[in-house]
């Protein structure tokens, strides 16, 4: 992997950022900005002409043609948020920026808010990300891994069957120079046929060529339209085949950063959050200049994730 480019790149200077969103009118024209890029639309009957009623916190919009009243916050991530979007924004700076993951301990101690509140903050946003990465399915050359997440991360093996634990599928594809380009991590029900092929129909791009290990949950790729290359690991490890090469990298990265930044105790829970904004960050690595506007983007676009929702929503899935 080209580290090299991933840590010399310049990305956003905490003044730089600061003069763009230091003022909470600066943040308001941001997220008016990135909710609607061409202008108002009253999210009631499509009207794109407003009155602009002041007085509250967050700025009214009063629909000339329904008259219904949009705030500027309604229908958003920050959705009957009691907060300034100046400590929203900087919650957006901080996440997006940090390399490894940030826990919510050390939001709460950056943002000077208390414990739940940056719970909630670090969970919405980290369902924004999870969110926008799912829309995407990894297209042409991927090598897959069966991986289990939670305890200590072991890369696979030694942890297969293992209790109490939740099995992920790591994968990454490949440009045509094998180089890695983009990867995700997905909770599966286990590593059956029947899981692998359900995810290959979500995370895929049919006609996909599969490299994997060999596991034979691993043929259901191709019930979902994918080519299966299976290499015969034997008494090689995995991690000393060069055909996992980069799976392993990114697995070895996943490892320090949920090492480093987070408590595992909610892994369990909330593992598909914290794989997809792993991923998230991963997938946007080339693009640390303009990765907080893109969450920004995706806060002001994937509608309220209220706390009930956030908290239920692993359960559901
Ligand atoms: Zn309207």
């Amino acid at each position: 992997m080209p580290m090299n480019r991933v840590q010399f790149q310049p990305g956003l200077s905490l003044p730089a950022f600061l003069a763009q969103f230091g003022t909470e009118a600066q943040c308001q024209s941001a997220l008016e900005q990135a909710r609607w890029p061409e202008g108002f639309r009253c999210p009631e009957c499509g009207h794109a002409h407003a009155y602009i009623l002041q007085g509250g916190t967050h700025k009214i919009f009063q629909c000339q043609g329904c008259r219904k009243q949009t705030s500027l916050i309604a229908g958003t991530l920050f959705h009957s948020t009691h907060l300034e979007l100046t400590v929203w924004f900087l919650a957006i700076y901080l996440i997006s920026q940090a390399k490894t993951g940030l826990s919510a301990l050390a939001l709460k101690r950056q943002l000077g808010v208390s414990y739940p509140t940056a719970w909630l903050i670090q969970h919405k946003l980290m369902q924004a990300m999870s969110e926008r990465d799912n829309a995407y399915t990894l297209a042409g050359d991927v090598q897959v891994d069966d991986v289990y997440l939670g305890g200590e991360l072991t890369g696979g093996k030694a942890g297969r069957g293992s209790e109490n634990k939740v099995p992920f599928v790591a994968a990454v594809s490949l440009t045509p120079e094998g180089h890695p380009q983009y990867a995700k991590m997905t909770p599966v029900a286990g590593f059956t046929r029947k899981a692998i092929a359900e995810w290959t129909a979500s995370n895929l791009s049919p006609g996909c060529l599969v490299t994997s290990d060999g596991l034979a949950c691993f043929n259901g790729v191709t019930d979902a339209g994918c080519l299966h290359n299976a290499i015969v690991v034997g008494a090689r490890k995995p991690k000393d085949l060069p055909e996992f090469n980069w799976i392993n990298t990114i697995l070895g990265n996943l490892k320090t950063s949920f090492g480093g930044a987070y408590h595992a105790f909610d892994f369990d829970k909330y593992a598909s959050r914290y794989l997809g904004t792993f991923a998230y960050r991963f997938n946007r690595r080339f693009h640390l200049d303009t990765i907080h506007n893109r969450l920004l983007v995706a806060a002001a676009t994937i509608g309220a994730r209220p706390q009930r929702w956030l908290r239920a929503a692993e359960a559901a899935c």
